[in-house]
Order: C-alpha cells, then sequence, then structure tokens
C-alpha cells in the first residue's frame, strides 16, 4: 500500500483490504461494501465484504500468534501499547474527520471521541504489569497454592456504529495488552473508525503480526460465523439486546466467554426541588450529544409534577434552538446513522403522539442543500408522555425528549425501573443524599446524580444489568473476561493417600 503517512489516516486512504496476519488482503469473495456519509449520503470509501473464508484465515492468524504474543515480557507489551495511544495522538485530527465522515459524529463528539480512546488506551498500557496472581495456604500439609493470570487466547470484537472507535477500543486494546490477540468485526456503518483504523494504528505502532486481525463484512452475512467460531475464546460484543442474545447463544454453544454490553432505556430524573436549570443544561446534553445516539442517553426524562411545566417549556426552548445540520458544519445535532433508524426515530415519535402526547417540537427532518432525502432529525420533545408510550417504551436512539409526570419519589423509581434494560441513569435532586438515595434504588449498572447519564472513565467500571448485559468494561472489569485463573499446586513433601 503505497501511501504517504498523512493519507494513510484518511477516508481517501485504501480501506479496501482486511488486515490478517499482518497482511493487507483482499476479501476471499472478491466483493467489497460501499460506506456513506450520513450528511451527505455520499459514497466515500469501500471495504471488503469479508465471507465466512476469511473468518476462518483470521482465527487462524489469531491462533497462531498468540502464544508468542503472550510470552512477550509485559514491559514490552506495555511499550507497544504506549506507541498505540502515541500513534492515534498523532492521528487525533484525521480520526476526528473519519469520525464525522463516516459515524456523523459533530466536530466535538469527534473530539470526545478520540480522548476517551486515548484514555481507554492509557488504563490497557497499565494491565501488563497487573496481571497478578494470588498465593493462598493450603489444608493439605506440605502443599502451596498458586494462582496465576493467563489471558485467555483469541478475543472476538464485535462492535456497534454510535461509538465504534471508543467500543473497539475498549475491548480491543486491554485483551491485546493482556496477552490476548484478537479478531474484530466492526459495524458495517463504520468499518473503518470501528475496524480497520485499529489494524493501521497497530501496524504503524509496531505490533507483530497476527496480533489483531480485522474482517470487515455483513453481521447477517458472517456475524453467526464470527461469534460461534470455535477458536474464540471470549467474545465481546457491543449492541443490541436482539442481536447480543443472538450472538450469547452462539459463543455459548461455543463455551466461549461472552461479555455482552447492550441496549439500554435510561431515565432522567427531577425532582421538586432540584435545580431547574441545572437539570435543563443536563437533560438537553443527555439527550441530544451524538444525535441521542448513545446507549447511555436520556431515553426518558421524568419530572416531579410541581416542575412539570417549567422544565417543559425550558427544554423545548432550547431543543429548537440547537443547530441541527451536516456534521461537517458548526452544529450541535448531526444526522441519524441511515435511513432505517431515522424512519424507526420518526416512527417512534409518530405513535407516541397518535397516543396522546404532546409534540412540543420536532419531529420532522431538517432538510440539507444538495442531500436529497436528509438523515437530520429535529430536534424533539414530547409532553404528556406516558410509560407505554412507544418513544418512552422503545429505545428510540434518536435526538427525543419524552417527559413524563410523576408525583413522587416512590413513582419516579417505579416509572424508571418499569423497563427491562438496566445501564445507566441520572438524577437531580436538591440535596445530593437524597439524590444518592435514589440512585440505590434505580436498577441500574451506573447512575449520576445531579448530572446526565453520559459519563465514561477508563478507571471506572462500566456495566449494565438485566437485559443491558453481561460481563463489563474498564479497569479489572474487563481484565477478569480476557484472562482466567490457573491453579497450580505445589506438594512441597510427600503427600499421604487414604488408599
Ligand atoms: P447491532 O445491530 O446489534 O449490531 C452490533 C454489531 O453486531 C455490528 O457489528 C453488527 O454488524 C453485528 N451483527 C449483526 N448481526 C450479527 C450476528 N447475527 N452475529 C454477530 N454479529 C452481528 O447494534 P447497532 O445497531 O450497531 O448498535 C446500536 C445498539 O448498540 C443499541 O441498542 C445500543 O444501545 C447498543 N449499544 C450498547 C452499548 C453498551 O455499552 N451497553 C454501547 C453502544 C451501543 P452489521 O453492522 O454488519 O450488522
Amino acid at each position: 500500500m503505497a501511501q504517504d503517512s498523512l493519507s494513510r489516516y484518511s477516508i481517501d486512504a485504501d480501506w479496501s483490504s482486511l488486515y490478517i496476519g499482518g497482511e493487507w488482503r483482499a476479501s476471499d469473495s472478491g466483493d467489497t461494501i460501499a460506506v456513506t456519509d450520513p450528511s451527505t449520503r455520499e459514497t466515500v470509501t469501500e471495504v471488503p465484504r469479508g465471507n465466512d473464508a476469511d473468518v476462518d484465515a483470521a482465527y487462524e492468524a489469531a491462533a497462531e500468534a498468540q502464544t508468542e504474543w503472550e510470552q512477550t515480557p509485559p514491559a514490552r507489551r506495555e511499550e507497544l501499547v504506549q506507541n498505540l495511544l502515541q500513534t492515534m495522538d498523532e492521528h487525533s485530527e484525521e480520526i476526528v474527520d473519519l469520525l464525522a465522515t463516516e459515524a456523523g459524529q459533530i466536530e466535538g463528539m469527534g473530539e470526545t471521541s478520540v480522548h476517551l480512546a486515548e484514555d481507554q488506551i492509557a488504563e490497557a498500557a497499565t494491565l501488563p504489569r497487573r496481571m497478578k496472581g494470588e498465593h493462598a495456604a493450603s489444608n493439605i500439609p506440605g502443599k502451596e497454592n498458586v494462582v496465576q493470570r493467563e489471558p485467555q487466547g483469541v478475543v472476538t470484537v464485535i462492535s456497534p456504529w454510535n461509538f465504534p472507535l471508543n467500543l473497539s477500543a475498549r475491548a480491543i486494546v486491554p485483551a491485546v495488552a493482556a496477552g490476548n490477540t484478537v479478531v474484530v468485526k466492526p459495524a458495517t456503518n463504520t468499518p473503518v473508525v470501528g475496524g480497520l483504523l485499529f489494524a493501521r494504528l497497530f501496524e504503524d505502532a509496531g505490533f507483530p503480526e497476527g496480533v489483531i486481525n480485522v474482517v470487515t463484512g455483513r453481521g447477517s452475512e458472517i456475524g453467526d460465523a464470527v461469534a460461534s467460531h470455535d477458536q474464540s475464546d471470549v467474545v465481546a460484543f457491543t449492541g443490541s439486546t436482539e442481536v447480543g442474545r443472538r450472538v450469547a447463544a452462539a459463543a455459548g454453544e461455543n463455551l466461549a466467554e461472552a461479555a455482552m454490553e447492550l441496549g439500554g432505556n435510561n431515565a432522567h430524573i427531577v425532582t421538586d426541588d432540584a435545580d431547574l436549570e441545572q437539570a435543563v443544561n443536563a437533560g438537553v446534553f443527555g439527550s441530544f450529544a451524538h444525535q441521542g445516539q448513545v446507549c447511555i442517553s436520556i431515553n426518558r426524562h421524568l419530572v416531579h409534577e410541581d416542575v412539570y411545566d417549567e422544565y417543559v417549556e425550558k427544554i423545548a426552548e432550547r431543543a429548537e434552538n440547537l443547530p441541527a445540520g451536516s456534521a461537517h458544519d458548526h452544529v450541535v445535532v448531526g444526522p441519524i446513522i441511515d435511513e432505517s433508524q431515522r424512519d424507526e426515530i420518526l416512527d417512534y415519535v409518530e405513535r407516541t403522539v397518535d397516543a396522546g402526547a404532546t409534540l412540543e417540537t420536532g419531529g420532522e427532518t431538517v432538510e440539507l442543500d444538495g442531500v436529497e432525502d436528509s438523515l437530520v432529525v429535529e430536534p424533539t420533545v414530547l409532553s404528556d408522555v406516558t410509560n407505554d408510550m412507544a418513544a418512552a417504551c422503545n429505545e428510540h436512539f434518536g435526538p427525543v425528549v419524552p417527559v413524563i409526570p410523576f408525583s413522587d419519589v416512590d413513582e419516579a423509581v417505579e416509572l424508571a425501573n418499569d423497563t427491562e434494560f438496566g445501564l445507566s441513569g441520572s438524577v437531580h435532586a436538591g440535596d445530593v443524599g437524597a439524590g444518592k438515595r435514589i440512585a440505590q434504588r434505580m436498577e441500574t449498572g451506573m447512575v449520576h446524580v445531579n448530572d446526565q447519564p453520559i459519563n465514561d472513565e477508563a478507571h471506572v467500571p462500566f456495566s449494565g444489568t438485566g437485559a443491558s448485559g453481561v460481563g463489563g468494561y474498564n479497569t479489572d472489569d474487563f481484565l477478569d473476561e480476557a484472562t482466567e485463573k490457573k491453579w497450580i499446586s505445589l506438594q512441597h513433601e510427600d503427600r499421604e493417600f487414604p488408599f
């Protein structure tokens, strides 16, 4: 691939090859898939349409490279992960552009993604030296118990399109740091930033061949082959609950460990004594950041009846004034990733209004010059919503604010918990202690008091309960998924047996 070092990271670079065993190679299928920019709806690049033969080749390469990689001294693995961090940093501006072009992330959101990815890589760089074991006394005379932590082997990473850089990074890098090799299947909407980009970064950072292998292709075509591959020891999946159930079943059939981070339906509770200005500010960010396409976005605003009208008025006014348009312009709300997601969001809004809710603002697409059938959805606020209406009981994944009234804290908690999901949430209360007590009653993996639910710090656990998944990311949690403990006992003196 003869490209100068700068253009290697732009969308105009050649992304038409898979990365397997340290080689860029065409798919066995000979086919490609077009990648479109959701702002302009134009084709921006093409990636290989991987097939089952490519999947087999990727696992073969990963399995072959794993033993040597595992035996690489921790200091060297750490050094390579640090090189990766530096390489990402050197190309951060190009990566922000890639995120805008492929994922429709506005510039500020792209910058946030890159900072978080760097935080994730920095945290992963500490893992090679933190793979500590245990030493336990024995009930058997003369025996010494040693428990050591070992990499699982080959880790499969399947990531979604909404935050492709981070949701791939948080699994790929700690898995590799811990001595595993990886096979990555990025989402078809974001195959570069979720997959092929990592291959390039790893290559430039100097990792040995076979440590990372990337196969692009449709989940409907190669998903089962990836999730159920007999050389896969862990399946780290982030995506919808529907697909996650299928992937977990395939991994289970193969007795591979399944780390599942799935959907959410996150509540933002605002009590009668909350600072309303702060609650609205947080509500605006938590609902409209990345067009609401974040698993930890606010899906429902639960607001005390005494402050309900004021809250609705303020948040509708804010929504009306948020600039919405192309992710390449200076806007706050960019495009939805594709037509089917956009249509689903608009359908939830329409069904909610049909069921009796009031459309305060929004509910339409935003016309963009030169773009046929724009994917930008107006920031939308719905009042008089009940928990059973379409925009509330489904993960709407759009720039939509359904506001639901409650009369006391017990009712707020009941409404918040009335969902199969349990990912994130937030509470605004006049008193932080009261907010904490409400947070403790919310059945979610994460809750943020006097804030909004979109928070992620690589040294703090990130996980959901219920239909939001099993297993967790960040700090030591993903290390637990990507490694296993091995008990070795040493019998120092002759042991007496009963027969
Ligand atoms: P998705 O449709 O479930 O897809 C996720 C990934 O799975 C994609 O790479 C997809 O490939 C692949 N896939 C599809 N069918 C498959 C199969 N049969 N076997 C194996 N893999 C398959 O999810 P999405 O629409 O990309 O992402 C949005 C969802 O992700 C939302 O529900 C959101 O809440 C959730 N999410 C959760 C978290 C979290 O941390 N809990 C974070 C972000 C997003 P294709 O793209 O080729 O179909």
